[in-house]
């Protein structure tokens, strides 16, 4: 359920006309709608009652300060994976103890940064790493609190570029390890062990692989607690999945994913932390666009919009198929028309839709692609030299800009030309030398 609605002939986030944002703020822009962003929170938030959890909204899939303080405002502690991030969430208001600490590759200034600033947990991914933990920490003369996250050798049934939890993977420590590592961390003076973690992948569509992993998590504390370690906390990572509109059979509810959840460890009298992130954000995004041209090529009709592939990688990337809906309702009796949906940028990889079926477009229509709210603007990039696109947030019938538009000059502002490339520096190999060669 979003608040993404037709009324009177056009395309509403709640009571805001989506045209009047793109005459405002232009195109392309993403426009997040807060009531879906609560709801969204509500029902996983309730669908956890009784276990006391803490949900730390996973920065990584939209990173905006407005969409975390939205969150964080109803109670959402956050995960973060940089130093960057962890910022983010400050600024956003989150408290310190609400946030956790996770990523395959911390450096030891995101280690002192995350010490300093007194955050709940941070999730350690190797050996390696737990000793620099250790060391940053005793430098700091503290004790860093820490969970070890282990890798449950587990196929999520995903994507593969967003599948975590196999052994061939890059994240966590092997689950066969933990004993050891343990051990080992025990003995290191600046390292306060608190629990495990797991994050086994993204867009799980299935909960059977939630359920293999959180019995691992279960057996682990069982045999962790019998070789004498506290075990307190078990951070059982995000994952659940949303329907982009092509999906074969339906998702999992979070109603169905507290139930694995209670099945399996909600007895261990741990503390359970949560990182959910495209479930909360997804369905709260939508990104519009403005149609440039309609081509129509020797087989087939593209539609070139100016979002491209920088604005949301999904599609390229993962070869995702978001619906793509007009932003004027187009009427019952209107045919469709199969085209493919374009970017500008030049890659052939820039296609949001191959084959969609759309009403009849013209050059100036908007259209909007549909949950966009997560991993969107959040992984957007100024390739080809386009600026960094525009945010804007829906509350009732408010809007803001949350993200202004980046600008051209300040992408060139960054640049530098070295001094041997200045207008009156003599060429260090002139034109006649290489013509005479
Ligand atoms: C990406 C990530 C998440 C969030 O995943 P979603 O699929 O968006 O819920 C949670 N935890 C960790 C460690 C992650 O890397």
């Amino acid at each position: 359920m979003d608040h993404f609605l037709y009324r009177d002939g056009r395309l509403h986030a709640e009571a805001i006309a989506i045209d009047d944002i793109a005459d405002h703020v232009g195109t392309p822009v993403y426009v997040y709608s807060t009531a879906t962003l609560e709801r969204h929170y509500g029902v996983f938030r309730s669908a956890l009652d009784g276990i006391d959890p803490l949900v730390c909204y996973a920065v990584k899939a939209n990173g905006n300060i407005a969409v975390i303080r939205t969150l964080a405002r109803l109670g959402a502690g956050a995960d973060v994976v940089s130093g960057g991030e962890m910022r983010s969430a400050l600024a956003a208001g989150v408290p310190p103890d609400r946030i956790v600490f996770s990523g395959v590759g911390k450096s030891r200034d995101e280690m002192a940064e995350a010490l300093r600033a007194g955050i709940l947990q941070i999730n350690v991914e190797s050996e390696p790493e737990l000793e620099a933990l250790s060391e940053v920490a005793v430098s700091l003369g503290r004790q860093a609190p820490a969970a070890i996250r282990i890798n449950p050798d587990i196929d999520a049934h995903t994507h593969a570029k967003i599948t975590t939890g196999r052994s061939e993977n890059k994240f966590g420590i092997e689950w066969t390890a933990a004993t050891a590592v343990f051990a080992k961390a025990t003995a290191l003076p600046g390292i306060s062990l608190r629990g495990l973690a797991i994050h086994i992948g993204s867009q799980l569509a299935d909960l059977e692989p939630f359920r293999q992993a959180f019995h691992r998590v279960r057996d682990l504390t069982t045999m962790l607690r019998a070789n004498g370690h506290s075990i307190d906390t078990l951070d059982l990572g995000g994952g659940l999945g949303i329907p982009y509109g092509d999906d074969a059979s339906p998702l999992p509810s979070p109603m169905q994913y507290a139930e694995v959840v209670k099945q399996t460890v909600a007895d261990l009298e741990c503390r359970l932390i949560f990182e959910p992130g495209r479930v909360l954000a997804g369905n709260a995004g939508v990104l519009v666009t403005r149609v440039l041209y309609v081509k129509n090529g020797a087989t087939r009709t593209f539609v070139i919009v100016d979002a491209a592939m920088n604005d949301l990688l999904r599609p390229t990337l993962y070869g995702a198929r978001h619906a793509i809906v007009p932003v004027r309702e187009p009427d019952a009796t209107t045919g469709h028309t199969v085209v493919d949906v374009v970017g500008p940028i030049c890659e052939s990889g820039d296609t949001f839709a191959g084959d969609i079926a759309l009403p009849p477009v013209k050059a100036g229509d908007l259209l909007a692609i549909r949950t966009a709210g997560a991993y969107g603007a959040a992984m957007a990039s100024s390739y080809n030299v386009r600026p960094l696109v525009a945010e804007v947030m829906v509350n009732g019938n408010a809007f803001a800009v949350i993200r202004e538009r980046g600008t051209i000059d300040e992408l060139l502002a960054r640049q530098h030309l070295p001094a041997w490339l200045a207008d009156d520096a003599p060429p260090r190999i002139t034109k006649d030398a290489i013509l005479s060669t």
